[in-house]
């Protein structure tokens, strides 16, 4: 996966793995927004717990994000008063501004440098036909008490048909927020380990075993901040919500926005804004893990250098969220069954302000301390099974799984270009095969082991993509990203004299 521009900014900042056995109350899985974010929380009322992460902490979406810390979430309020109700719509609201206020404080108290900015939220259309949509979400505004204003047509750049805006919000630098936080949990004394993957989390008596590193980590309470749970627990939440990809491209541009971050309704929807003057980061071109289409992808960036009159974008990144279906997030104690399995996920690509939520939420439970939000985010709710979409899609990642048994297969021909991954069967099974720029091949098992699904080749990253929950392997099978917890088991293969891999198998059957 290639780097976002926030984690080719900073200097390198390491941490140790893990290399030995532990015993803590509270194991924080994940350093990302909502990992550290909650260790922030935690570790003002105690040190007895620690961080884990299995790559770098930032590496995962959050150090990837575009930077938007809003209550401004597409056109999210007039779903959630027709899915969830008024009372529920407006909890919503004031648990993302809090969450602003909160972030803001914490960048102020801790002097946080990461180009925090006060920005106004601008929501806009410029199709006729969505303009009747805009002045709905407008009218759920006001039924809630948010402030925001309605604006009329505008010609000049950026233009549009009707926007709202929301005055005040924030844009910051997500990885440079992250290691701020990183530093004062430093301070502390807190500890954090990278390149220590969580597998195999096991119930251990009342509390938890989790194998790391070849080690153990013993643990009353397990925080899962790991975008999506390593565990289920009967919750459901892999039915309940969707990995969603989106792109950003960063190029230099004539237009200056600097007072605004636009996130435009239509289709396919896009969000702009300023990181320097005449340096525009643009989001968008939305799909579904493991469905990449690279002309698709291409079309995309020209139509932004034809809008906004840019370059071609300098550096071009992807990450994933996963989706909620009834438009909440996941989050607190997984289910009855496990009390002290904490969960935090179905940000919805809105996790800059839902993390903040989630830290709180989680610390509150954690600490026996009231949270007013806790029934409104339960992960154990079904309301998101009740959707339209989500049966829909279940049906749709039911068709992936039976289609991806039977992929588009290209027999054992040895054509692998360099750079090229293809699907083949060898012996009646299936195997990802790819060549890298310096001629060695790689032959890997591509079943996921999360659920059996069968991986595709992403012709833009060079990885190996679950279709059916977002799972992602480098080349090579090494895992990139859950909820699988082991790789993708490579078949040795005598790279250098480029032996057949059809030998290959049959030497290692
Ligand atoms: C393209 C894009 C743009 C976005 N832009 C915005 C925006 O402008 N504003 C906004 O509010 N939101 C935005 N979001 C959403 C936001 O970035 C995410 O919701 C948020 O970063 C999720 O944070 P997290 O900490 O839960 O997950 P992550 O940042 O993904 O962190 C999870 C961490 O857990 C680690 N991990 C996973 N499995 C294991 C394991 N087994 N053992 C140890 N560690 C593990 C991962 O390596 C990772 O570092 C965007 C999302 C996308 C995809």
């Amino acid at each position: 996966m290639k780097d976002s521009y926030w984690l080719r900014k900073h200097k390198e900042k390491y941490y140790p793995q893990l290399k030995e056995d532990a015993k803590v109350h509270t194991l924080i899985i994940g350093a990302g927004l909502t990992g550290l974010t909650t260790a922030y929380y935690l570790s003002q009322a105690t040190d007895d717990f620690m961080v884990i992460e299995a790559d770098r902490i930032g590496y995962g979406t959050s150090g990837r994000n575009s930077g938007k810390v809003t209550v401004q979430h597409g056109c999210i309020y007039q779903k959630l008063i027709k899915k969830h109700g008024f009372d529920e719509a407006k909890a919503y609201y004031e648990a993302q501004k809090e969450a602003l206020e909160s972030i803001a404080s914490i960048i102020d108290e801790l002097h946080i440098s990461c180009s925090a900015i006060r920005k106004d939220a601008v929501l806009y259309t410029n199709e006729e036909t969505l303009i009747a949509k805009l002045q709905d979400e407008y009218q759920a505004y006001l039924d809630i008490g948010i402030s925001a204003e309605f604006l009329e047509a505008q010609s000049s750049e950026p233009s549009w048909k009707a926007a709202l805006c929301i005055k005040d919000q924030l844009s910051y630098d997500p990885f440079a927020y992250l290691l701020g936080l990183s530093d004062y949990l430093d301070q502390r004394g807190i500890r954090i380990y990278e390149h220590s993957f969580a597998c195999e989390v096991e119930k251990d008596g009342s509390g938890w075993r989790v194998s790391v590193n070849n080690h153990y980590i013993y643990a009353q309470n397990i925080v899962s901040a790991t975008m999506t749970p390593l565990l289920d627990g009967f919750s459901f939440i892999y039915a309940k919500s969707y990995p969603s990809v989106s792109h950003i491209a960063l190029t230099e541009c004539e237009h200056s926005i600097s007072q605004q971050t636009l996130y435009s309704i239509d289709d396919p929807m896009s969000s702009y804004q300023d990181i320097n003057t005449h340096t525009l980061l643009c989001g968008g071109y939305e799909h579904p893990c493991a469905v990449i289409d690279k002309e698709g992808l291409d079309e995309w960036l020209c139509s932004l250098q034809k809008t906004w009159k840019c370059e071609t974008p300098r550096i071009v990144w992807d990450a994933q969220d996963l989706v909620s279906f009834d438009q909440l997030p996941f989050i607190g104690s997984l289910s009855k069954r496990y009390p002290n399995f904490y969960i935090a996920c179905g940000f919805s690509k809105w996790g800059n302000t839902n993390a903040n939520v989630a830290a709180k939420l989680i610390c509150a439970e954690l600490l026996l301390q009231e949270n007013r939000y806790q029934k409104l985010f339960q992960p154990s709710r079904m309301k998101p099974m009740l959707q339209a979409k989500c049966f829909r899609m279940n049906m749709q990642t039911a068709v992936n799984f039976i289609k991806s048994q039977f992929p588009n297969v290209s027999g054992y021909e040895l054509s692998c270009q360099p750079k090229e991954g293809k699907v083949v069967t060898i012996s009646g099974k299936l195997y990802g095969m790819y060549r890298d720029d310096c001629n060695e091949l790689y032959l890997v098992d591509i079943r996921c082991p999360h659920l059996g699904c069968i991986c595709s080749f992403n012709a833009v990253d060079h990885t190996w993509d679950c279709p059916c929950h977002g799972s992602r392997f480098s080349f090579d099978g090494s895992i990139i990203k859950g909820p699988a917890q082991s790789p993708l088991s490579e078949i040795e293969s005598d790279r250098e004299n480029h032996v057949d891999p059809h030998e290959i198998i049959h030497k290692t059957e």
